[in-house]
């Protein structure tokens, strides 16, 4: 299995290092071309700025082929400025995918100087969630299921092959949730 992270901007190596420690046999990529996409199983988008990332997925050519492979079912993981990219509405801008039935309104839990680590329940496991200048979750479609919650205000969501999470289990010690998302490798029929 390969497992690709976005590799163009933000929490790359962070990713990296949490799936190997996951698995060690499982391949990781960092993917900045079509190429690199065209060999993975699954995608992490991380977190970093996603105004950023959206400027150089467009200038890498990138946009509509990961789309695409989304579209056709391939595992895809966006933490934070990920979960905007993917979100179907962000509030006050043009969505990017657009492909999780959820609104986003970015930053909304305040300045870098708010950022804060809150432990919480993601799928009945009991872990730190890290939250930096994290988007809120407003709205959760119908077919998307609520993964975890902070304060009432989900914080992790899944449609079908696509998972978000608006904190980053890859700046803790915890790799739970990239073992979650192996899983959801694994079990792609
Ligand atoms: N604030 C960033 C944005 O709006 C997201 C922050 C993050 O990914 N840690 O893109």
């Amino acid at each position: 299995m390969n497992i690709g992270v976005l590799a163009l901007q933000g929490s790359v190596k962070e990713h990296i290092k949490m799936i190997t420690s996951v698995n060690k046999k499982i391949g990781v990529v960092p993917v900045r071309t079509i190429d690199d996409l065209a060999s993975v199983d699954g995608l992490i988008i991380p977190g970093g700025e996603s105004t950023t990332i959206r400027r150089l997925l467009d200038s890498f050519d990138l946009s509509t082929p990961i789309r695409e492979r989304i579209l056709a079912g391939m595992p895809v993981w966006g933490t934070c400025a990920g979960l905007i990219l993917l979100a179907s509405h962000i509030d006050g801008e043009s969505t990017y995918f657009g492909l999780l039935d959820v609104d986003v309104k970015r930053n909304a839990y305040g300045r870098q100087i708010d950022s804060f680590v809150a432990d919480g329940d993601f799928d009945g496991m009991y872990m730190p969630m890290v939250f930096i200048r994290a988007p809120m979750i407003t709205r959760v479609g119908d077919g998307v299921t609520v993964l975890a919650e902070h304060d009432g205000v989900p914080v992790a969501v899944r449609q079908g092959n696509i998972l978000a999470t608006a904190f980053h289990p890859e700046m803790t010690r915890d790799s739970r949730v990239h073992k979650y998302f192996v899983g959801m490798i694994d079990s792609k029929d």
